[in-house]
């Protein structure tokens, strides 16, 4: 059965008019659960992370902070967030959510967090909408527990994955792969094990041709056993702050050949929304439903 992770915490309102759509996390469930995609039994609450699985990848001191609200307010301007504790909350409860999506790849074979793909948390900061960074926690927790050996974090979203490349910059058994706008945010690029920096206007052909000889690549020298993909919808050409030129259906394909490749090889996975900016919310929500209908259809 395909586990969703979702939970009410997912939804904490921001101000309005705010850059991040916090609207479709209340949404695309519901879009989910009306269309037959999922059942109510596929949504599971999760547990919170727990203190020493944070601290795995973020340091003592910024987690400290982070928890007591005690950020500065050039650090707190960076996470493109008024800092709350709702929001804090809401980011231990989305990087819980992403661990327990691990324990159930483990048995299905793939589990989905509606949200997370937080990627541009730091070891000690929180940077572009990200406080903590829930892929590179759930990274740790399998490591940790000696569940395998290497994972591969998929970076597709339109913005390189800057914080999980700088996370996991010395640790071999984390290979990241980031295919992102070169000349998008973040303007400064972390070094990922794999980065690939596309072309404003990139559009369907290109973006999937890419995608294809490079996931190959590193799947077959790297060899891992888990895999996270960080499915961020941001590369559409209706996206506010994308640049790149894919089609929803491209985007689609996209999703497919992710989904397939891996399913193939019997490699468990856990996918995590990441971005979505496009100005009409329905483009959002349809764009990220289609990544939970290609896993219903390929997976299950
Ligand atoms: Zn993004």
């Amino acid at each position: 059965m395909l586990k969703v992770a979702w939970s009410k915490k997912y939804c904490h309102p921001l101000p309005e008019n705010h850059r991040f759509p916090m609207i479709k996390y209340e949404l695309l469930p519901q879009q989910l659960l009306h269309e037959g995609t999922i059942e109510e039994d596929s949504l599971f609450e999760p547990r919170d992370a727990f203190d020493s699985e944070i601290i795995c990848v973020h340091t003592e001191e910024y987690w400290r902070r982070l928890r007591g609200l005690d950020l500065t307010a050039s650090e707190i301007r960076k996470t493109g967030f008024p800092l709350s504790k709702e929001l804090v909350d809401r980011e231990i409860n989305i990087a819980g959510g992403t661990i327990q999506c691990v324990d159930f790849a483990l048995k299905y074979g793939m589990a989905m967090n509606i949200a997370g793909g937080t990627h541009h948390a730091f070891s000690d900061r929180g940077e572009g909408f990200c406080l903590l960074n829930d892929q590179a926690i759930a990274s740790m927790y399998l490591i940790e527990n000696n569940l395998v050996d290497r994972v591969l974090v998929l970076d597709l979203d339109v913005h390189q994955g800057n914080g999980s490349a700088e996370i996991f910059h010395d640790n071999d058994q984390v290979f990241t792969f980031s295919m992102h706008g070169e000349k998008n945010y973040p303007m400064h690029k972390e070094q990922s094990d794999l980065d690939i920096g596309l072309a404003d206007g990139c559009a369907d052909e290109l973006y999937l041709s890419t995608l294809q000889y490079n996931l190959s690549k590193v799947v077959e020298s790297f060899k891992p056993e888990f895999v996270f993909y960080q499915s961020g919808v941001d590369i559409l050409s209706t996206d506010k702050l994308g640049r790149l030129d894919v089609t929803i259906e491209g985007c689609k394909e996209r999703d497919r050949m992710v989904l397939q490749y891996f399913k193939s090889r019997e490699l468990p996975l856990v996918a995590c929304m990441g971005g979505g900016y496009s100005q009409e919310i329905k483009l959002i929500i349809e764009s990220h439903a289609n990544t939970f209908r290609l896993a219903q259809e390929i997976y299950f």
